[in-house]
């Protein structure tokens, strides 16, 4: 298979939608494009002629420009859809998060932090359902697939485990199992970010969890930026049955900010290295020089790489002095 025979593949996967809200049922059949970060709150505030700036995951531009990364300027509507919720459950479940500012509340914590987890739940399942189909009909050489597969697979059987817990206290209305970590800011809003991740090494380097133990369970940790009344938040949030890392992840970077650190470098650091899925406002990136710009892209290759060992001090440098925010209240 080729690669634009695959990439076409995978567009007809995404396009292909399904309702994931606890109680879906036949009754969702009006499957719409959910905005991971959504238009009214979250995207509006960074566009500028209805276009943002990403960094392009297309995998034909990174193959033309030869494994590099490259940022792109783009329609708000293009970035970071999912056809992951019909209309009536979208609506209903996040009303209180496109409705309302964040103030934090439990509630919209919950649900801001369950919609990242939906979005990469839909794309690992396509992710998934594609290299199977693969392996299967024998389109690609199944040693060539077999080791992501396992990989994927495992990771998958993660995400499942912590929608069903999300689905539990969300079903029931238990929003004392999301922990949360709140940082609120009143600066001008440039970029925006909502993802999920293993967290693997702390900021100072230290080893939280073995992402490749394909026998554990693995703890999962949600992030994103939100529109607050006076300005945004970056928060943190994980579902209790997380805390082991998670907190350990927060702690060391209570250390690293207490030796010296700042707060918005570091938090910078963590966006650009754990989330595929952000936009950042498109006077912002042109303004940056080019040695940051290099800078991020580089980070960012260095995440992709299959080839390259991501050194456990990821977390620890790099990437300071670009972001243009900073951090007025902790919740
Ligand atoms: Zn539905």
């Amino acid at each position: 298979m080729s690669i634009s025979e695959y990439t076409n593949k995978m567009k007809e996967l995404s396009d292909r939608g399904r309702c994931l809200h606890f109680e879906s049922g036949n009754r969702c059949n009006h499957i719409i494009g959910a905005h991971s970060i959504q238009k009214s709150g979250q995207l509006k505030a960074i566009l500028e002629d209805g276009h943002v700036t990403h960094i392009d995951p297309r995998i034909g531009s990174i193959v033309k420009n030869e494994g590099a990364l490259s940022a792109t300027t783009v329609s708000w509507n293009k970035v970071s859809t999912f056809n992951g919720f019909c209309q009536k459950h979208d609506n209903e479940l996040f009303e209180p998060i496109d409705n309302s500012p964040l103030k934090p509340t439990k509630e919209q914590v919950i649900l801001y932090a369950y919609r990242c987890l939906c979005r990469e739940y839909f794309v690992k399942k396509n992710a998934l359902s594609l290299t199977e189909k693969c392996i299967k009909d024998g389109s690609i050489p199944r040693k060539m697939l077999e080791p992501f597969n396992i990989g994927f697979k495992h990771g998958f059987t993660s995400l499942t485990f912590h929608k069903g817990k999300f689905d539990n206290s969300i079903s029931t209305k238990r929003y004392d199992d999301i922990v949360f970590v709140c940082y609120e800011s009143k600066s001008k809003w440039q970029t925006q970010f909502s993802g999920v991740l293993y967290p693997d090494f702390d900021f100072l380097g230290g080893k939280l969890q073995n992402i490749g133990n394909l026998n554990a369970t693995l703890n999962l940790l949600t992030f994103f930026t939100a529109p607050t009344k006076d300005g945004w938040a970056f928060v943190f949030a994980w579902h209790k049955s997380s805390d082991v890392t998670c907190q350990r992840l927060l702690s060391s970077l209570s250390v690293i900010v207490e030796n010296g650190a700042l707060l918005e470098d570091a938090i910078f650091r963590f966006s650009l290295s754990c989330c595929e899925n952000h936009a950042f406002r498109t006077s912002w990136w042109i303004k940056l020089s080019e040695m940051q710009k290099k800078v991020i892209l580089k980070r960012a290759e260095l995440m992709a790489s299959p080839d390259i060992a991501v050194p456990s001090t990821y977390l620890s440098f790099g990437l300071e002095g670009i972001a243009s925010w900073s951090f007025s209240k902790v919740a």
